[in-house]
């Protein structure tokens, strides 16, 4: 039977062994199966998260130094974890700093007006920000960087 991939939106042939096929064989689709069955794991099963956390924590014990050379061998990627770790620590203290917008406040939000861009990360000056509708002519006074398509800076 010919079903269309989850993933890459592909047609192809279900296996006959798996009834519930909803991702194609390429190794990118299985990967993103693979990834959201584990996230829902993790989320609903207890024992499946303590014996995922037990078994990283022994190769962890196993493997020595790892973490310390691949933070020398990718600067790049510790910078990104580092700044990644300084917003987690901050939600952490405050939640609500950084909270989610429901569906319902999301429709009601008009990103429309001037803004303040406020770093989070560095201790960097405040940008102000212009955002005008894409259904409104109103005149782009300078574009800067491709942050969005009606979005401009001045
Ligand atoms: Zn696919």
């Amino acid at each position: 039977m010919e079903v269309i991939c989850a993933c890459c939106g592909r047609i192809f042939i279900r296996s006959p062994r798996n009834k519930n096929q909803s991702y194609c064989s390429r190794p990118e689709c299985q990967r993103k199966r693979k990834t959201l069955w584990q996230k829902k794991k993790m989320a609903s099963d207890q024992s499946y998260r303590l014996n995922h956390k037990t078994s990283q924590q022994e190769w962890i014990r196993n493997n020595p130094g790892y973490w310390k050379k691949y933070r020398k061998r990718k600067p790049d990627k510790a910078k990104r974890n580092r700044e990644l770790q300084i917003i987690r620590n901050r939600r952490k203290r405050n939640p609500s700093l950084i909270a989610k917008m429901d569906a319902s406040g999301a429709r009601r939000f008009q990103p429309e007006g001037t803004f303040y861009l406020i770093p989070m990360i560095a201790k960097m000056d405040a940008i102000i920000v212009s955002m005008f509708s894409d259904n409104k002519e109103l005149p782009v006074i300078a574009k800067k960087d491709s942050i969005s398509s009606n979005a401009s800076l001045i």
